[in-house]
């Protein structure tokens, strides 16, 4: 006997093709069946009727790595229907640790706002990481990336130079062992040092070992804005030269003056599939990006870490050259006002979170520069921001090509317990203002289409082999939703706010949302490559 029989959704089975009414069956953590008036009974039915049953989505695009900790069972995530999160992006993560340095590498995460558990980093490699967090309970999947970032700290520190030769074979072999632990690919953060001390030939040669194992090479690339064709075409030589898969992630074109440009770039993504690179991209659909204030601090400063970084924003000799290259970074975001305040890291200036940058400097009697100076010292860094910096034409012509899955860039939050700090609506609207407003409202693309982007293509991007599609025998990661009454409440002035029309949820093959409402069961596992 099955133990859930679901009858009557209309089935999309993520490869992108019209639906077909059915009923499917589950048996344990797989899909036993799919088809019409199926002859079989189970310990619970499910009627679905005038529901659309999909795979569970795939955010392959996520931070919710170390977000787990303090929120294991990610409810702004799973009630969106998500079952598997990519985590370790934009080289930001939990792993590798060097000897001596999980100090400067929990620095790097706090500043990009990251929860560690109470007793800190206790783990150095991939199968560590993992063992820890599969004991918080977790509330959906997590497929690990290895972030450039971390494995370049656990080398080489936070030091702004290129890797000896043999830096680069210990980041070599290290990244070596995470793929033959599991990991799924690695992950560049070009705007973000140390990653960004890299110069393209180390990607390259990491980029080897990554084609080595079949496993992908994903990049916030090291320009969005006025670099942003020469970063993609940067992202493609880890293609053409290293042999690597490539995604890129979340493909914008930043800046006013940058707008209109997201045709070119998918362009170029074009021209680079027909000359032979596996290359895609993902995109989250919001006109405002998100990340940490001490982005508009340039590289040069960072070099060291936190603690150098914090030094030079304090010295006197430096606060001239330091104020005109944060005031260009700003005018680059769109100027003060398109900047909001989010995570802040105390008390102190907790009231900010949620105000703007022209606000703050209003209040403080100071230019906005000197405001980001003051905020990020005050806070040892850990402050996170909100850009307002895209253009609707943009997003929507990234969105309607199938080249592109959707990823979120959030963490998995709680609207319960994480309501007082301030942050981007996409950690709770991601996939459902998707389903409503770009194919429901505005028919800007299909929704079988946008299915597929949410489970199909992102589970090939990652080599997934029995999760994306509904498919028998395949892991029973399912979402039911309603087509009609999908849609995101989340917004940014009061993003906490889960949105509507996900009705169930199945994370291998356990009812995790019933009703709308979270289950309370913690069914995720960590995922692992079996790689060559
Ligand atoms: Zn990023």
């Amino acid at each position: 006997m099955d133990t859930v029989l679901i009858r009557g959704a209309d089935v999309f089975d993520g490869s992108g093709g019209p639906p077909l009414r059915a009923d499917v069956a589950l048996s344990g953590d797989r899909i036993a069946a799919v088809g019409c008036d199926l002859p079989r009974t189970a310990e619970q039915t499910l009627d679905a009727g005038g529901l659309a049953l999909a795979p569970g989505f795939i955010d392959i695009h996520s931070h919710t790595d170390l977000s787990v900790f303090a929120r294991p069972l990610a409810e702004s995530k799973l009630r969106q229907g998500v079952t598997t999160e990519v985590v370790g992006n934009c080289g930001i993560g939990a792993f590798p640790v060097g000897p001596g340095r999980a100090g400067l590498l929990t620095e790097y995460l706090r500043m990009h706002g990251a929860h560690l558990p109470p007793e800190g980093v206790s783990w150095t490699d991939f199968s560590g990481y993992a063992e820890r967090v599969g004991r918080v309970g977790l509330g959906l999947n997590l497929a690990p990336l290895v972030p450039h970032g971390a494995l370049r700290i656990a080398v080489m520190g936070a030091e702004d130079r290129a890797p000896a030769a043999a830096d680069l074979a210990r980041m070599e072999a290290l990244l070596e062992t995470a793929l033959r632990q599991g990991a799924w690919g690695m992950s560049t953060g070009l705007i973000y040092p140390p990653g960004s001390y890299a110069a393209t030939e180390e990607i390259v040669a990491l980029g080897r070992v990554l084609a080595r194992h079949g496993a992908l090479y994903t990049s916030h690339i090291r320009g969005e804005g006025d670099t942003l064709l020469a970063a993609l075409a940067e992202a493609v030589r880890v293609g053409t030269e290293g042999g690597a898969r490539v995604q890129v992630s979340h493909l914008k074109a930043l800046g006013r003056r940058n707008w209109g440009r997201g045709r070119e770039a998918l362009a170029l993504l074009e021209a680079a599939r027909r000359g032979g690179v596996d290359v895609a991209a993902d995109q989250y659909p919001y006109e405002a990006t998100s990340t940490a204030l001490s982005a508009l601090v340039p590289a040069w400063a960072h070099a060291g870490g936190v603690g150098a970084l914090l030094e030079r924003l304090a010295a006197p000799e430096l606060r001239d050259r330091l104020s005109a290259e944060i005031a260009r970074a700003v005018d680059a975001r769109g100027g003060p006002d398109s900047v909001q305040i989010a995570h802040v890291g105390s008390p102190r200036n907790a009231g900010l979170s949620g105000r703007t940058l022209a606000q703050v400097a209003a209040l403080w009697h100071a230019p906005p520069e000197a405001a980001v100076i003051r905020l990020l010292l005050e806070e040892r860094a850990e402050v996170g921001a909100v850009y307002f910096s895209l253009s609707p034409e943009d997003v929507a012509a990234i969105m309607a090509s199938d080249q592109v899955a959707v990823g979120s860039d959030g963490q998995g939050l709680s609207a319960a317990e994480d309501r007082e700090q301030a942050t981007h609506p996409r950690s709770y609207g991601t996939f459902p203002r998707v389903l409503g407003r770009y194919v429901r409202e505005q028919h800007l693309l299909s929704l079988p289409l946008a299915l597929y982007k949410m489970t199909g293509l992102p589970a090939r991007r990652m080599g997934f082999t029995d999760r994306g599609l509904v498919h028998t025998g395949w892991i029973a990661d399912l979402v039911l939703f309603d087509p009609a009454a999908i849609r995101d409440r989340a917004d940014f002035q009061d993003p906490h706010q889960y949105g509507a029309g996900v009705e169930h949820v199945f994370l291998n093959g356990r009812a995790v949302v019933k009703d709308g409402q979270p289950t309370g069961e913690a069914s995720g596992r960590v995922l692992r490559r079996l790689g060559p």
